[in-house]
């Protein structure tokens, strides 16, 4: 039979373990770690560099296999899905947003917000693009090209890219990470609003202000999870990570 999450989580991680590399040159990148994910909650992960947050991430949202586990995401037990049925639930139950933006220059922001829709093989309704830009505060940048708009709106449009098919979890790689600080606030807020309007998210951060915002931040070191806190502010949790760094 198979392993089963809480029925609340968004998704769930049992005994998982991903590591790169074999002999005596490998690194269990994540250690037998379980994890929920809550559904309709935004958590945070935080941990050293190194310490296997994004690979967690990776695992969690199905890009990344693992080789110890099993990764539930909602109901569907996406373990062992073949590459092409998982290819079709990252596209239409996962968002996914990076760091870099990872906009195609080439494609205008409205495009952009277009490809998930096209890519699932959708023809994509003009209102649904213009509803998915509005969301996120861009309407009047709908005909921007990437280069045209600042980070922070670049990184509102990859979120307005990532949410357009209705993800169950956006997940989020150091989402402002190269963002100054009112555009990473934005971002957040943003963020904040989506968690309040019932979206699950989880976001890996450097940032304890970025972690803050969100409802519970977990804490990594060395593939292993160590620490969790809830509501807690971001000079509480820049304390827990100090000592993890130490
Ligand atoms: P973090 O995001 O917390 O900085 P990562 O998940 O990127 O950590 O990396 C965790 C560990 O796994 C590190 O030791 C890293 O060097 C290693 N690692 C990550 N990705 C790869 C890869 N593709 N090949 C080999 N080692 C990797
Ligand atoms: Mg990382």
């Amino acid at each position: 039979m198979p392993v089963s999450g809480k029925a609340d989580a968004a998704v769930s991680l049992l005994g998982v373990s991903r590591t790169y590399g074999h002999g005596p040159a490998a690194v269990r990148a994540v250690d037998r770690v379980d994890l929920e994910f809550a559904h309709g909650a935004w958590t945070a992960v935080m941990g050293p560099s190194g310490s296997g947050k994004s690979t967690l991430l990776h695992c969690a949202a199905g890009l990344e296999r693992v080789d110890r586990g099993r990764v539930l995401l909602g109901g569907t037990d996406i373990t062992d899905l073949p590459d092409a049925e998982l290819t079709a639930l990252r596209r239409t139950r996962i968002g996914f947003v990076f760091q870099s933006f990872n906009l195609i220059g080439s494609l205008t922001a409205e495009q952009n917000v277009a490809l998930p829709l096209r890519l699932a093989g959708r023809r994509p309704a003009p209102e649904r693009i213009a509803r998915a830009l509005a969301d996120v505060g861009l309407s009047e940048r709908a005909r921007h090209r990437p280069r045209e708009m600042s980070g922070g709106q670049q990184q509102r449009v990859a979120i307005a890219r990532a949410m357009v098919t209705g993800p169950e979890v956006l997940f989020a790689d150091e989402p402002t990470g190269a963002l100054d600080t009112s555009a990473a606030r934005a971002v957040l807020d943003l963020m904040r609003a989506m968690v309040d309007a019932g979206q699950s998210i989880v976001m890996v951060t450097h940032d304890p202000a970025a972690a803050a915002r969100a409802d519970t931040t977990v804490f990594l070191r060395d593939g292993r999870v160590v620490d969790r806190l809830s509501g807690a502010d971001a000079r509480t949790i820049a304390a827990r990570l100090v000592t993890l760094e130490g």
